[in-house]
């Protein structure tokens, strides 16, 4: 055991020495180094771990030019440095955009994501784009039709979903950030896995124009970086009210609010879960141990949470299926060969075109919709939704921030994930995008093979800087 401890540490030095870190993306004097840092770390271990689909070296190029003459007239904008990556989800101007599905080969958008616009105007470089699952639809970026992508800490385990490409480039200093999007977790869960932190912010704080969709009363654009400062800059520059966007919340997010003390509450249902690594208790048990006298911390029981996996799935399911219903082969992307009719032609590209998993959920939403009690499951879903939701304004009445773990386990062996660990884990993400609240995953400690995993805390609605700004507190006193 020992041993095998002992090659298990070997073998991962070995492999993360050839990584070359990322210098920090403010240090501007060391943008051009940084820049061949990334796509050296991009030329040695994209191949294998598979985190960028495509990199665009014309585009990075010129732009890193025009960046470079911005920096030496010191006329650069906020976001100069940084180098970004995008999930396959985020149309970027004459680039291809595939969200993992054959069923989009082909499609070139003739305009930017708003968030893609925004990062692009205030200095950031956009290098490429990032492996997922089929329309974020996953749990460890293997429904992709550019194969599956491997943790870097062990090519064995997976780097979590649906935006493991996208945790695996920040793992590996492909870049300092990579915008990627949370419908249920898939921000969350993967930086858990890869050692990152990954941001789910509060519902409609963010624009969604340009951004291929899933579950729509749900999705959000997430924000992976090593740093908290990083996403808190990114999220600065993006959070802004966008016209082309006519879903996004009227509310903005207030100022932070500087207290002399915070109050935290634990789901107590969650922390002690049968089914928790040992080590992942221990963890989370140790951060809330360290958390100190200025912070006063409850434990409370969250009711009826195991019921958010079946909330989740069946009212994404529903909002997927009518999203879906546009790839019919008719106006872009892949279209079947074989058809003699235009029944015949949409039958078979979408059979053809859509993956197993992204299938079996648009048949589960129409079983959905043909059931003849409706309400036996949709009504019910939304009733629980307004449920948790009143909950959370109650708990949000009395504390600050709610902790509670992103998984149950560290990264699980690709293709082997235990049944039960899966539902919960599910649930643990899904809690905050059923209430649309923000919440985060830090690095919070390692299992004994040395695999990284985080703690979830969760903000008050339109409490993104708040959220961020205790997070930045935990580090500067060396909680995390
Ligand atoms: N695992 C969740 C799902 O498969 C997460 C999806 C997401 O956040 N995009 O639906």
């Amino acid at each position: 055991m020992f041993l095998k401890k002992i090659i298990i540490l070997l073998f991962k030095g070995r492999e993360m020495d050839k990584i070359n870190d990322l210098l920090r993306y403010n240090d501007i004097s060391s943008f051009d180094k940084n820049v061949d840092i990334a796509l050296g770390n991009v030329a040695i271990y994209n191949d294998r771990f598979n985190a960028f689909c495509r990199v665009y070296y014309d585009d990075i190029n010129v732009n890193r030019k025009r960046i470079n003459d911005s920096i030496l007239k010191n006329k650069h904008k906020k976001l100069a440095g940084m180098i970004v990556g995008l999930k396959d989800l985020f149309c970027y101007m004459d680039h291809p955009v595939q969200a993992a599905s054959k069923i989009l080969e082909g499609f070139v958008p003739s305009y930017d994501a708003t968030v893609v616009r925004l990062i692009s105007e205030e200095g950031g470089l956009i290098i490429g784009h990032q492996n997922c699952d089929e329309f974020g639809m996953g749990s460890s970026t293997t429904n992709s039709i550019y194969g599956e992508s491997h943790n870097l800490l062990d090519y064995s385990r997976t780097t979590g979903g649906s935006s493991g490409g996208s945790s695996l480039a920040v793992q590996a200093n492909m870049c300092h950030i990579s915008l990627a999007t949370d419908t249920g977790g898939s921000v969350r869960q993967p930086a858990s896995y890869c050692g990152v932190i990954g941001f789910k912010p509060s519902y409609g704080v963010i624009s969604r124009f340009g951004v291929i969709e899933h579950a729509s009363s749900f999705d959000t654009v997430g924000i992976l970086g090593r740093h908290i400062d990083d996403i808190s800059d990114v999220f600065s520059v993006i959070s802004r009210s966008d016209s082309s966007d006519l879903s996004m919340s009227k509310h903005s997010c207030s100022d932070v609010e500087n207290k002399v003390y915070y109050r935290v509450c634990v789901l107590k249902n969650t922390i002690e879960l049968g089914c928790l690594q040992e080590e992942v208790k221990e963890g989370i048990s140790s951060f809330l141990n360290k958390l100190g006298s200025s912070i006063i911390l409850d434990e409370i029981v969250f009711d009826r949470i195991e019921y958010c996996s079946a909330v989740y799935f069946s009212l994404t399911t529903i909002e997927a299926n009518s999203n879906l219903a546009r790839y019919t082969g008719m106006n872009y992307g892949y279209r079947s060969m074989d058809y003699k009719s235009y029944d015949e032609m949409l039958i078979n590209t979408r059979s053809e075109g859509f993956g197993f998993e992204v299938k079996k959920r648009l048949l589960l939403a129409n079983y959905l919709f043909e059931t003849n009690d409706v309400n036996k499951y949709i009504d019910k879903s939304i009733s629980l939704r307004k449920y948790f939701i009143d909950r959370f304004v109650d708990i949000f009445s009395k504390y600050d921030f709610i902790v509670l773990p992103v998984t149950t386990t560290t990264a699980f062996k690709i293709g082997s994930h235990d049944s039960e660990r899966s539902d919960w884990d599910d649930i643990l993400t899904t809690l905050a995008s059923i209430t649309g609240y923000p919440a985060i995953s830090i690095p919070c400690s390692c299992d004994k093979d040395g695999m990284p995993f985080g703690v979830q805390i969760i903000g008050n609605i339109y409490g993104d800087k708040t959220l961020f700004n205790f997070v930045k507190l935990l580090y500067n006193k060396n909680i995390i």
